[in-house]
Protein backbone atom coordinates (compact mmCIF):
# COMPACT_ATOMS: atom_id res chain seq x y z
CA UNK A 1 0.00 0.00 0.00
CA UNK A 2 1.24 3.57 -0.83
CA UNK A 3 0.29 7.05 1.18
CA UNK A 4 -1.50 9.66 -0.87
CA UNK A 5 -2.46 12.95 -0.10
CA UNK A 6 -2.86 16.44 -1.07
CA UNK A 7 -1.12 19.41 -0.40
CA UNK A 8 -2.60 20.59 2.12
CA UNK A 9 -2.85 17.01 4.09
CA UNK A 10 -7.31 17.16 4.34
CA UNK A 11 -7.25 14.15 1.24
CA UNK A 12 -5.46 11.45 2.29
CA UNK A 13 -5.57 7.70 0.51
CA UNK A 14 -3.69 4.53 1.17
CA UNK A 15 -3.69 2.82 -2.50
CA UNK A 16 -1.60 0.07 -3.93
CA UNK A 17 -3.25 0.84 -7.76
CA UNK A 18 -1.94 5.10 -7.52
CA UNK A 19 -4.76 7.83 -7.50
CA UNK A 20 -7.28 9.06 -10.07
CA UNK A 21 -6.91 12.02 -12.09
CA UNK A 22 -9.59 13.28 -11.19
CA UNK A 23 -9.46 12.54 -7.08
CA UNK A 24 -8.45 15.71 -5.71
CA UNK A 25 -9.06 17.90 -2.81
CA UNK A 26 -11.34 20.80 -3.23
CA UNK A 27 -9.39 22.87 -0.16
CA UNK A 28 -5.90 22.99 -1.90
CA UNK A 29 -6.92 22.14 -5.56
CA UNK A 30 -4.43 19.29 -5.71
CA UNK A 31 -4.38 16.10 -6.84
CA UNK A 32 -3.02 13.60 -4.16
CA UNK A 33 0.51 12.19 -4.44
CA UNK A 34 3.34 10.54 -2.48
CA UNK A 35 5.47 13.20 -2.32
CA UNK A 36 5.41 16.59 -1.97
CA UNK A 37 6.60 17.58 -5.96
CA UNK A 38 4.49 15.87 -7.66
CA UNK A 39 0.90 17.30 -6.75
CA UNK A 40 -0.77 18.57 -10.16
CA UNK A 41 -3.81 20.19 -10.44
CA UNK A 42 -7.10 17.76 -10.40
CA UNK A 43 -8.20 16.94 -14.01
CA UNK A 44 -12.66 17.11 -14.44
CA UNK A 45 -14.15 14.17 -14.21
CA UNK A 46 -14.45 12.16 -17.47
CA UNK A 47 -17.89 10.85 -18.16
CA UNK A 48 -18.72 8.57 -20.93
CA UNK A 49 -22.33 6.40 -20.93
CA UNK A 50 -22.03 3.21 -19.06
CA UNK A 51 -24.44 0.25 -19.41
CA UNK A 52 -26.09 0.11 -16.22
CA UNK A 53 -28.71 -2.91 -15.58
CA UNK A 54 -31.91 -1.83 -14.77
CA UNK A 55 -35.98 -3.04 -14.06
CA UNK A 56 -36.59 -1.99 -17.25
CA UNK A 57 -33.77 -3.38 -18.99
CA UNK A 58 -30.39 -1.48 -20.17
CA UNK A 59 -30.00 2.21 -19.46
CA UNK A 60 -26.79 4.52 -20.06
CA UNK A 61 -25.55 6.36 -17.36
CA UNK A 62 -22.72 8.95 -17.31
CA UNK A 63 -19.78 7.84 -15.28
CA UNK A 64 -16.43 8.94 -14.83
CA UNK A 65 -14.20 6.68 -16.62
CA UNK A 66 -11.12 7.29 -13.84
CA UNK A 67 -13.62 6.93 -10.52
CA UNK A 68 -16.70 5.20 -11.93
CA UNK A 69 -18.72 7.66 -10.24
CA UNK A 70 -21.69 9.62 -12.04
CA UNK A 71 -22.78 12.88 -12.54
CA UNK A 72 -25.07 13.06 -9.57
CA UNK A 73 -22.31 11.10 -7.52
CA UNK A 74 -19.70 13.49 -8.45
CA UNK A 75 -21.88 16.83 -8.50
CA UNK A 76 -23.93 15.85 -4.73
CA UNK A 77 -19.72 15.41 -3.34
CA UNK A 78 -18.72 18.82 -4.86
CA UNK A 79 -21.71 20.07 -3.29
CA UNK A 80 -21.04 18.45 -0.09
CA UNK A 81 -17.67 19.33 0.20
CA UNK A 82 -18.61 23.05 -0.23
CA UNK A 83 -21.15 23.47 1.91
CA UNK A 84 -18.18 21.53 4.78
CA UNK A 85 -15.96 24.42 3.48
CA UNK A 86 -18.71 27.05 3.95
CA UNK A 87 -19.32 25.44 7.54
CA UNK A 88 -15.24 25.53 8.58
CA UNK A 89 -14.15 28.18 10.57
CA UNK A 90 -12.00 30.94 9.01
CA UNK A 91 -8.81 31.19 11.13
ZN1 LIG B 1 -5.87 19.77 0.21
ZN1 LIG C 1 -13.82 10.98 -11.77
Amino acid sequence: MRYYRCKCGKRVSWSSMGVYPCAGCAECNTTLAEDPYSHATPQPHDFSPQPVETNEGTRYLDRCRWCRRTRAEAGAKLRKSMEATDADPVP
